[in-house]
């Protein structure tokens, strides 16, 4: 039999059931949709960051005797039936999406195929444990991460798997009915660095973690200017790995809370990546907490249009240097530290009273990890309208969280080069006016006590 192999957030050989599953039907044609539906909204960073992947994924099938991965442009609903028909597949196999657009697609898609007698086949999610698993005594989801991230653990999740030892491959001929366009390979935006992509690069990135980053992981990963985190939040985005094979790595780490208890870094861990399971659930149960608040009461809170101070903040020229660092980090980097995301979020909504959809569109436009559950989940934290929001009234202090998380002032040095020289500007946290006007570097655009207040005062209004 043949099958049909449509790749999606999946972008490895190893340890993918969909794949595997494909491949013991028979001859199997790897493909993948491009698809203006995404492609168009996903800003420069992860298109290019996904055609580099593509590459890699390409590369690697060919490594395995592949005429290569089959790309074609179009609408998915379209496309993939096209292909499965020019090669005689009889079932199409995918990662199960749970996101908003992509269940709505994979529905389109699987009614097209019907219509041919052909078959859509979900086999497995980009997740430990799929959204909508994790169910509480009741029957029903959780609403508060805690007892999310106990009944997760406790449903856990299967061993990982090797790549297929596959060599029976196909492609669509150039031309052919369904025939291949090139890999993409847009422009890089200049100033804009991006990490490596593919399977092979996230491998060798979380083995550099496991053995120099784990064991200090549960202090080192709140300060911005030291390499303190995995960074493999883009990886997991595209699938180049899945959280399964990071958790069983883990798991066997002696001496870092890898077993079910322990409190140190693999323990640490595990938490973030439950976080990333939990707020993919929360969006699988609402879909409209993507764009909508999760507390609807908050959509009463009195915000400004975003102006010039919207700008000023996207540009990273708020004179708030913690806030500025981390804005030029997204534009450098299409990444920012977890801690600082949180710092210019809560700036731009608290001190510059702008609605978090603005922001997280924004995010979304440059992160290379942007993914939609993770950031507008994470917005709302930060908003105080989530699920575990932070209150309200705690009121992030861009300069004290500044001092607090980068007291030495790595982090902003490095991405604030008019703050670098030590001598220059000794306090690069709160410049006097002085150093300001001889490094070139703005006043501060706003009083942060003073919009502290306002924005508690609009809050009242609400309460
Ligand atoms: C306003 C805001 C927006 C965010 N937007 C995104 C986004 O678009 N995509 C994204 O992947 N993460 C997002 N996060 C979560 C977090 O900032 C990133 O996952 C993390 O910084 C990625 O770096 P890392 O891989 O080195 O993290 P590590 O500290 O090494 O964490 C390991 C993994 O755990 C997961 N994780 C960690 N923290 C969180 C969290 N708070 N929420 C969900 N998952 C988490 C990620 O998959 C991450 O790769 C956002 C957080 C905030 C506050």
């Amino acid at each position: 039999m043949t099958a049909l192999m449509w790749f999606r957030r999946d972008l490895r050989l190893g340890d993918n059931p969909a794949l595997l599953e494909a491949c013991a039907d028979g001859d199997v044609l790897p493909l993948f949709v491009l698809d203006p539906q995404l492609w168009g909204p996903a800003g420069p960073s992860r298109r290019a960051y996904l055609a580099r992947s593509l590459r890699s994924l390409d590369a690697a099938l060919r490594g395995l005797g592949a005429p290569g991965l089959s790309v074609v442009r179009g609408h998915p609903a379209t496309e993939v039936p096209r292909a499965a028909r020019a090669v005689g597949a009889r079932r199409v196999h995918v990662a199960a999406d749970f996101g908003p657009y992509g269940r709505r697609r994979d529905g389109d898609v699987e009614a097209a195929l019907d219509t041919d007698g052909l078959r859509l086949v979900r086999t497995g999610s980009p997740y430990a444990v799929a959204p909508g698993e994790v169910r509480n005594g009741s029957g029903d989801h959780y609403r508060v991460f805690t007892p999310f991230s106990r009944a997760w653990q406790e449903h856990g999740w299967p061993a990982p798997q090797d790549a297929p030892d596959h060599r029976r491959w196909l492609g669509l001929g150039q031309g052919q009915d369904g025939g291949t366009t090139e890999l993409p390979d847009p422009p890089l935006p200049d100033g804009l660095t991006l990490p490596e992509a593919g399977e092979h690069a996230a491998r060798a990135r979380w083995t550099a973690f496991l053995e120099h980053g784990l064991e200090d992981y549960d202090e080192a990963r709140d300060l911005p200017g030291t390499d303190g985190t995995s960074r493999m939040s883009v990886h997991l985005k595209y699938g180049e790995v899945h959280p399964r094979q990071l958790l069983a790595d883990l798991a066997r780490r002696p001496g870092t809370g890898g077993g079910t208890s322990g409190s140190t870094g693999a323990a640490a861990y595990r938490k973030e990546l439950a976080w990333r399971e939990f707020y993919a659930d929360v969006l699988w149960h609402q879909p409209r907490t993507a764009r909508e608040y999760y507390k609807t009461q908050y959509a009463q809170l009195p915000y400004d249009e975003p102006g010039a101070l919207f700008e000023a903040w996207q540009q990273g020229r708020t004179g708030y240097p913690v806030v500025d660092a981390g804005m030029r980090q997204l534009r450098s980097v299409g990444w920012v530290h977890n801690r600082v995301r949180m710092i210019v979020a809560s700036f731009l909504v608290k001190d510059l009273h702008v609605e978090w959809q603005h922001g997280a569109r924004h995010f979304l436009h440059w992160l290379v990890d942007g993914d939609l559950a993770s950031n507008n989940h994470g917005w709302q934290w930060v908003a105080g309208s989530g699920t575990d929001p932070s209150p309200f009234f705690r009121v992030f202090n861009p300069t004290t969280q500044g001092r607090t998380f980068d007291p030495d002032g790595t982090y902003v040095r490095t991405w604030v080069p008019e703050l670098a020289d030590r001598a220059a500007v000794p306090d690069p946290h709160d410049p006097s006016s002085q150093v300001r006007a001889a490094v070139g570097y703005p006043e501060p655009v706003v009083d942060h006590a003073e919009e502290r207040r306002e924005a508690l005062d609009r809050w009242e209004r609400i309460r």
